[in-house]
């Protein structure tokens, strides 16, 4: 992600505002700071509201780009003060098309595709897991720097496209880290339990909610140590890498959704200010 690239006046009524120009890539989360001063300092970019942290006397809006956003050149929009005096101004934010891992493999027709059975499985887990990110969670994250669940080598890529039989899958929707069977995952950030279950192809998986539209989801585990509804802070260890479902090696899968976009969970590590 690259930062202010260049600054742009233009007019707006009879005051001149600056706006900043940012460029970030499919699947990045962006941190813009402010260009507007005052009370309830709102923004909205993407069609959506982002929340906006305050740290140090500065005040930085969290913008996660999905990883199939369409790359184009998109406003942000700044709100601050009441409905008697609001202030505005406008960023331009350029999204350019992520930089992501493509493979293809040749597998026997049998082993690309399942039984009605299975697929029946596969669907209600999906749709256990859109719930979970679709949850409301009562968690104020104050400045949602994360750290890592484990530590180990990325194994695939977030956002990596294979191609089966000259087929598109979907996109990867995490990151894998390869890691031994049995190593410690530990939450990397604050949040609630929103969903253990295990699953047809991601095996034992946890759903962590993180407050303000932040969902962070464990696939593959060995075990899980949490239930539904448990507190966990950040760097308690909450479950175990595995091998569990469609899996060929032990491994955590980690993904990160962000106002239900997928984000890529390096985005999520730091400050990055
Ligand atoms: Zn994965």
């Amino acid at each position: 992600m690259r930062k202010t690239l260049c600054f742009i006046a233009f007019l707006c009524g009879s005051q001149t505002l600056w706006a900043a120009h940012y460029q970030a890539a499919q699947g990045d989360v962006l941190r813009v700071p402010a260009p507007v001063s005052g009370k309830n300092i709102t923004v909205k970019a993407l069609g959506k509201h982002w929340p906006v942290y305050s740290k140090d006397g500065k005040y930085i809006a969290w913008i996660g780009i999905h990883l199939s956003v369409k790359p184009a050149t998109y406003d942000i929009h700044w709100f601050a003060g009441d409905a008697a005096s609001v202030h505005q101004a406008v960023d331009k934010l350029d999204v350019k098309k992520g930089n992501f891992r493509i493979s293809h493999i040749k597998v026997a027709k049998k082993m690309s595709s399942f039984d009605q059975a299975a697929l029946k499985r596969i669907r209600a887990d999906q749709a256990a897991i859109k719930k979970a990110y679709q949850a409301s969670v009562d968690v104020k994250p104050q400045w949602p720097a994360m750290i890592w669940p484990v530590e180990g080598i990325v194994s695939t890529p977030f956002a990596a496209q294979r191609y089966v039989n000259g087929e598109p899958r979907s996109p990867h929707s995490g990151l894998d880290i390869a890691a031994p069977t049995g190593t410690p995952v530990k939450a990397p950030l604050a949040g609630k339990v929103l969903l253990v279950a295990d699953m047809f192809l991601n095996g034992t998986l946890v759903a962590i909610g993180h407050g303000d539209g932040l969902t962070t989801v464990y696939a593959h585990l060995n075990k899980a140590m949490v239930k539904v509804g448990d507190d966990v802070k950040q760097g308690d260890v909450f479950a175990e890498v595995g091998s569990s479902g469609r899996s060929t090696g032990p491994h955590l899968h980690w993904g990160v959704q962000f106002h239900g976009n997928k984000v890529n969970p390096l985005a999520m590590l730091g400050d990055h200010l």
